[in-house]
């Protein structure tokens, strides 16, 4: 079973995300401190003649959009807010809001969440991966942006 390369879990699936400029194989509560390249990245698939069962878990993961900073930045601005209410609103810190803006920093998933809800924008996409056996080619990708977006545009006020 391979190992996380950050806190040395033992994981049967690893994410490749990077960390602090640097790429690692990591497990899931790892994978979110960064920015998941490939997923899900199994180790040592490749030995050829182990007849597994598939498995029909759909791997779902979620991230944080590229991009987040201005994405903020305009529904703060279409808010008439500035920094100080929006950090006040979030419990944070104004000098990570202004971080966060500039894209200096990517807000984790839970607090993108919570701008999310503050601003009523999108922050996090769903990101689906279906099993990597190269057989499902008829997956249909990005109808389910739009239908978030719908979702999203709801909730605004
Ligand atoms: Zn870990």
């Amino acid at each position: 079973m391979p190992n996380c390369e950050m806190c040395g879990r033992g994981v049967g699936v690893l994410k490749r995300a990077k960390i602090e400029g640097a790429v690692l194989d990591v497990c899931d509560g790892c994978a979110v401190k960064g920015e998941v390249i490939r997923t899900p990245y199994a180790g040592g698939q490749r030995s050829g003649g182990t007849m597994r069962p598939a498995r029909e878990v759909k791997v779902v993961e979620y991230e944080v959009v590229s991009g987040f900073g201005k994405v903020i930045h305009n529904a703060r601005k279409g808010r008439e807010w500035d920094v100080k209410k929006l950090s006040l609103v979030l419990h944070a810190k104004e000098t990570l809001m202004h971080k966060i803006e500039a894209g200096k920093i990517k807000p984790d998933l839970s607090f993108a969440q919570r701008i999310e809800h503050a601003l009523g924008v999108k922050l996090v996409e769903k990101v689906e991966e279906d099993e990597d056996d190269g057989k499902s080619a008829g997956s249909s990708r990005g109808g389910m942006t739009l239908a978030d977006f719908v979702k999203v545009k709801k909730v605004k006020k």
